[in-house]
């Protein structure tokens, strides 16, 4: 068996980013960049104005006589004014500095009197309220970088440089595949008869993919049929990037997994992981048409041993074939306290599920990988070694569950 720490590095090792593609901004959320971009335009582009006030020389703000208010310049076109000692532009937030000022003052500082001029409250210095071109971002300077992601912010900054479109990994084709007999679609107008169980992976794997910005989504079925897995799989692999399936690759004589596999002449780059729960995980690459490799990754039917092994291994997979660098796809656990003492004997690290609040984590709830119910209350999973205990107010290692 291998540690969880190895098959996630071999899958992210293995799986390459997919081809890039050109996409408008708004189409490129949550994607990974295909292209480093440099800044054409510098921000600010101009000199101008912080606030609605009024240009001047700073010195003459301490001036006790009023100060005639010689033109104003709103934002938009630079009307080219330039001003004299002892005069004020009225000027508004983003407008250009004319000629000869130095600083603004803002509006709420200054008396204006009957006679429309102005008379300094607060003296301002050389500067003030002034955003000086090129501050935030010179031309030349790297606003994108290749494997970033495309965030809210990030795409604002291209648009800042005149940017419409931008190059990213195109998002991968997902298909879901939950296998089992026992399985039926939820919203089917029936009673479930003895022995079956509505398929409640399906949407998770959808709900879960979906999260990292993948859209395009098929959700299949497939019985516990060795022909029938075989057939599925091989029509997946010549349409999808990726096929994650749940449930059948264990050892039973109803996990028709690996046969199927093996039939198709793909052998698992790893099968079987050190860790609990999840460990029928298998991981291997099939030959799409194009020579492409296409990432199968198997989730045991459990819901939470699903739910966990996409967190651990399936997840960098997507990132990966996103674009995400190594170092973006690796699973992140962050340091709570522990609220209670925690002991794991087996020989595997488990993930337990439950509460962490403020920064302590409490377990909650049956800790089987059956149950769905706790897990849906969960916010964090906490990593206990094998062997090893964890006494009250140490701290131990979570994954943080998101929007919880
Ligand atoms: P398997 O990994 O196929 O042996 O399945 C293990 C357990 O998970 C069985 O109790 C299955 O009924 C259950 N299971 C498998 N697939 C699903 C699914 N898609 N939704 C809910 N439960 C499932
Ligand atoms: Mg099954």
């Amino acid at each position: 068996m291998i540690s969880e720490h190895e098959a996630r590095q071999k899958i992210l090792n293995l799986v390459q980013p997919t081809d890039a593609v050109e996409v408008a901004l708004g189409e490129s959320l949550h994607g990974y960049a295909a292209e480093d971009v440099h800044a054409s335009v510098p921000i600010p582009g101009f000199d101008n104005s912080m606030m609605d006030g009024y240009a001047l020389v700073a010195a003459d703000s301490t001036a006790t006589s009023p100060l005639r208010v010689s033109g104003e310049q709103p934002a938009g076109r630079d009307l080219g004014l330039s001003l004299q000692r002892g005069e004020a532009i009225r000027i508004f937030t983003g407008a250009p500095m004319p000629s000869g000022a130095d600083a603004v003052i803002m509006q709420e500082d200054v008396e204006v009197t009957d006679a429309g001029e102005i008379l300094c409250r607060e003296p301002v210095e050389m500067g003030e309220n002034v955003r000086r071109a090129g501050a935030d971002l010179c031309r030349g300077q790297r606003v994108l970088t290749q494997g970033e992601r495309l965030s809210p912010a990030r795409l604002s900054l291209l648009a800042s440089q005149g940017r419409a479109r931008v190059k990213m990994h195109r998002r991968p084709r997902i298909a879901v595949l939950s296998t089992g007999d026992e399985l039926i679609p939820p919203g089917e107008d029936r009673q479930l008869a003895p022995g079956e169980v509505f398929n409640s992976n399906g949407v998770m794997i959808e709900a879960l993919c979906r999260e990292d910005g993948i859209r395009d989504i098929d959700l299949r079925h497939c019985g516990d049929d060795f022909e029938a897995t075989v057939e599925t799989l091989r029509q997946l692999i010549c349409t999808h990037d990726a096929i994650i399936l749940s449930g059948g690759v264990s050892v039973g004589d109803h996990d028709h997994v690996r046969p199927a596999l093996k039939e198709l002449g793909i052998s698992p780059e790893l099968w079987r992981v050190r860790v609990k729960p999840g460990k029928p995980f298998l991981f291997a690459q099939g030959e799409g048409p194009d020579g492409r490799p296409v990432s199968i990754l198997g989730l045991p039917g459990n819901p939470v041993s699903s739910f966990v092994t996409f967190h651990l291994f399936v997840r960098g997979c997507l990132r990966r074939l996103m674009g995400a660098p190594l170092d973006v796809a690796q699973t992140l656990l962050s340091p709570v306290t522990v609220s209670m003492n925690l002991t794991n004997d087996g020989d595997r690290p488990h993930y337990l599920r439950g509460r962490a609040d403020n920064g302590t984590f409490t377990p909650q709830g049956l800790q089987q990988s059956h149950a769905l119910a706790t897990l849906a209350h969960a916010n964090a999973l906490l990593r206990v070694e094998a062997q090893t205990s964890l006494n009250a107010g140490e701290t131990g290692e979570a994954l943080l569950l998101t929007g919880r």
